[in-house]
């Protein structure tokens, strides 16, 4: 049983570490010079399927998302959590509180904010519950639903979010491939898994 057990764990740690290896390790200065480059580029191509979406569009945005998670490691870039606020619903605010022993009076006038809509969002960034060194969440199993929800490219009909989406391509390694990948396909038939940074 004990050898079993060891074998059964370095196997499943030679595993990790092919996944590992396997995905790009995001260099965030090298995206934000190409994000930078391509942007205007990407923000018509939007436009355009928000103008005049394809027959397919939803399938063609979940196989992009789809195929992209196999490369993208969200732990080499976090830029989600260093550079956005995500917006905190009563809820939220009532589950996180609660986890952290703090009451929600305390946690809104410890943390957060109204925007011009009324949303609650952070004070300021990058997120307080980002641990910088490993770019974990410090709440992750109750960490806001849109943060869950992030970068949203599941969200119906797309052609409703091309807004979000046209924001992301600079902020998002992940949504940027989404786009890179929805755009080689519409424009050349071919899927693309090339690297974007
Ligand atoms: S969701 Fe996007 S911005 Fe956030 S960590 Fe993943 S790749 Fe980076
Ligand atoms: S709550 Fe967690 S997932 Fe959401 S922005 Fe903060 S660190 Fe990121």
């Amino acid at each position: 049983m004990k050898n079993f057990l060891w074998l059964n764990h370095s196997f499943n740690s030679f595993l990790r570490q092919i996944v590992e290896r396997a995905m790009q390790r995001i260099n965030l200065s090298h995206f934000r010079k190409k994000a930078l480059q391509y942007r205007p580029v990407f923000r018509r191509f939007l436009t355009r399927l928000e103008k005049n979406p394809p027959i397919g569009l939803n399938k063609l945005a979940a196989e992009a998302d789809r195929n992209l998670w196999k490369d993208i490691d969200c732990l080499s870039c976090a830029n989600c959590c260093k550079t956005m606020s995500p917006t905190y619903s009563a809820t939220d605010i009532r589950r996180i509180s609660h986890f952290l022993g703090i009451k929600q009076k305390e946690f809104i006038k410890k943390w957060l904010i109204k925007d011009l809509d009324g949303d609650w969002i952070n004070k300021s960034l990058p997120c307080q519950f980002l641990d910088l060194k490993t770019n974990k969440c410090s709440v992750y199993e109750v960490r806001p639903k849109d943060c869950a929800g992030f970068p949203h490219h599941n969200k119906r009909p797309m052609v409703e979010y091309m807004d979000t989406f046209k924001q992301n391509i600079e902020l998002c390694p992940a949504t940027f491939k989404m786009v890179q990948s929805m755009k080689t396909s519409l424009e050349s038939g071919v899927g693309s898994r090339e690297s974007a940074f």
